[in-house]
């Protein structure tokens, strides 16, 4: 193979205690899944009748540690503290039964967001895929090996901001668990490795400004931290 231009080395993501890493192929996330968040977002319902669904590009992963530069075009930059799922084996139409048996492993994430674009977007009827796509936007922790801490019905997730908490939920109020995420996703698109899912927030995201420091933790999975520069 030959390519007429540069070949872009695909985005990575650590694995929790191992020199390999996790090439990313996509990421998508999920909207509204924690009731209480949708409740406050004012566009309707404990999620709906199915879960929203929106993709960012696998190259915004930045790793635990890093610096965020505040991006262009916002003056409204959100991070929502998320648990997200890392696909390890593909296919389609994969039944919720099977559905964990695809997923490697779990990392703290954060889905931020120009939610200024976002509204704006909306207002207009247009695709809101800006609000969430430029350089740094999906800050993740390392992956912790579904092999090593299993698949977690519940457990804490909280985001602080300059130590102060910002929000907090339970894995136990996700409306669309895991394994209907996986169902519902590979029935309009088959999944693959390398698929990343961000699971929704729980309520209370907002804005964060340069100078302040970020701390996700998922219980039984780690912690994430990032500095707006
Ligand atoms: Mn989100």
């Amino acid at each position: 193979m030959s390519y007429a231009i540069p070949a872009v080395e695909p985005a990575t993501v650590g694995i929790a205690g191992r020199e390999e890493r996790f090439p990313v192929r996509r990421i998508y996330t999920i909207g509204r899944n924690y009731a209480a968040h949708a409740a406050e977002t004012g566009l309707g319902g404990a999620g709906g009748s199915k879960p929203g669904v929106s993709l960012k590009p696998a190259d915004s992963v930045i790793p635990d540690g890093a610096s965020l530069p505040f991006p262009p075009g916002t003056n409204r930059l959100e991070p929502e503290v998320e648990m997200v799922a890392a696909i390890g084996k593909g296919g389609a139409d994969i039944p919720r039964e099977a559905a964990l048996d695809h997923v490697f492993g779990y990392a703290v994430g954060f889905d931020m967001i120009r939610r200024d674009i976002m509204h704006a977007c909306i207002a207009d009827q247009h695709s809101w895929d800006l609000c969430k796509s430029f350089d740094g936007a999906s800050p993740m922790s390392d992956l912790a090996p579904a092999a090593e801490i299993g698949h977690l019905g519940n457990g804490a997730v909280t985001l602080t901001i300059n130590g102060v908490e910002r929000q907090r939920g339970d894995l136990s109020d996700l409306i669309w668990p895991v394994a209907e995420i996986v169902a519902r996703l590979s029935a309009l698109s088959r999944l693959e490795p390398g698929d990343l899912i961000f699971t929704g927030t729980p309520k209370g995201p907002g804005r964060v400004e340069r100078g302040d420091r970020l701390i996700g933790e998922i219980e039984g999975i780690g912690s994430l931290t990032i500095d707006i520069v």
